[in-house]
């Protein structure tokens, strides 16, 4: 947290705006669609609420196919199946390790040929990198099927000038307390399109209907953010840059410190975009490094030095083994060998080299 969050806290309780909704849920929204270059917004109690709205706004039912990348966190998919719809999963290509946009193509021909095109596409931009979005666009435009951005780890981000979170019908962000700013949690929906975000506001508050009684005509949900939860938000917006300064450093000390160790790369960063480097993601080729993903891993715990393995794909989840997936042995690949290193806002120099040295240390023992 930085300073300005208490006082606007302390505003939402001196005007006694605890409820949800209220002054700074609007001001909020206005700054997130100000800054992310799109019109409408609003503010949720998660990301993956925003991501379930985007669904049923989209019109998905039970039974529809909805793509989704698969090298994602599991709050990605999760909406899909709340619908009783079912996901297929789309692998990363090697650039990005965003959705392959190839893959991508000849899937959606597939389903056009079988008269099942899918309601949507969940696309990912993955720890705060864009996917390749002039072409996945081309793609879905071809088809007419709409994208949601799951730009939940990437708000400050941006891809050929564009703000990450602006190339889908409709784009979502998370304020949980492990992305780039917080609001404890919460989470944002956004779109040029004004009247879904105004239906998002409708079905957040319970659909109800407009009438001096409570009269409701359609399933509702109690995902809105709270004023108070929308001033700490206000606060955190304005050290974004910092925040996004901050990871971007963590990410040029690691690779000036380890970029010549043989076998060990970093998550590649596309010339066409400006990344927030979220998380700074490595993989270890143990033929090259002489040691495992997992054998960094354990050396860093043991140095007190939490890290995590990449995403495990949702395809290789139990919950989705069901699923249908198209491709898939890039993402495992990079589950298998792929790190995410310490990458808090706050990280120290010191810190940063103490991570480097366990690194390195590991790397000597190879040898
Ligand atoms: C965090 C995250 C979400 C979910 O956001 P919540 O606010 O935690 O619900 C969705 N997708 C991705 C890619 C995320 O990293």
């Amino acid at each position: 947290m930085g300073v300005k969050e208490l006082q606007l806290v302390q505003e939402a309780f001196e005007s006694n705006w605890i409820a949800p909704l209220g002054p700074h849920v609007d001001a909020f929204e206005q700054e997130v669609s100000e800054l992310v270059g799109v019109s409408h917004a609003a503010a949720l109690s998660s990301g993956t609420a925003a991501i379930h709205l985007a669904l049923k706004l989209l019109g998905v039912r039970r039974g529809d196919d909805v793509f989704c990348s698969t090298l994602t966190f599991a709050a990605s998919a999760n909406p899909i199946l709340y619908e009783g719809a079912r996901p297929v999963f789309i692998d990363s290509e090697e650039k990005t390790w965003n959705m392959d946009s190839d893959l991508l193509y000849d899937e959606l021909l597939n389903s056009a040929a079988r008269g099942n095109l899918p309601k949507a596409v969940i696309v990912v931009d993955l720890y705060g990198q864009c996917a390749d979005y002039s072409k996945i666009s081309d793609v879905c435009n071809v088809f007419g099927v709409p994208i949601i951005e799951d730009a939940a780890e990437a708000l400050g981000s941006s891809y050929e000038n564009r703000m990450a979170g602006s190339f889908g019908r409709l784009g979502v962000f998370s304020f949980n307390g492990n992305k780039i700013i917080t609001t404890s949690g919460g989470g944002m929906l956004v779109s040029e399109d004004a009247s879904l975000i105004e239906q998002a506001r409708f079905l957040s508050a319970q659909s109800r209907d407009p009438s001096p009684h409570y009269e409701h005509s359609v399933v509702g949900y109690n995902y809105r953010m709270s004023n108070v939860l929308a001033g700490i938000g206000r606060g955190q917006l304005r050290l974004l840059q910092s925040r996004v300064h901050a990871r971007r450093c963590n990410r040029f000390f690691y690779e000036s410190a380890l970029s010549d160790i043989a076998g060990l790369r970093f998550m590649p960063l596309s010339s066409d975009g400006y990344q927030n480097c979220w998380l700074t993601a490595i993989t270890i080729d143990p033929a090259l490094f002489g040691a495992t993903r997992e054998q960094v891993r354990l050396a860093l715990e043991e140095a007190n030095i939490e890290s995590r393995p990449v995403w495990k794909p949702l395809h290789a989840q139990p919950l989705f083994s069901s699923c249908r997936v198209r491709g898939g042995a890039v993402s495992e690949r990079l589950f298998e060998n792929g790190l995410c290193l310490p990458s808090g806002s706050n990280l120290t120099q010191e810190a940063l080299h103490r991570v480097c040295e366990v690194i390195r240390r590991v790397y000597d023992g190879g040898e």
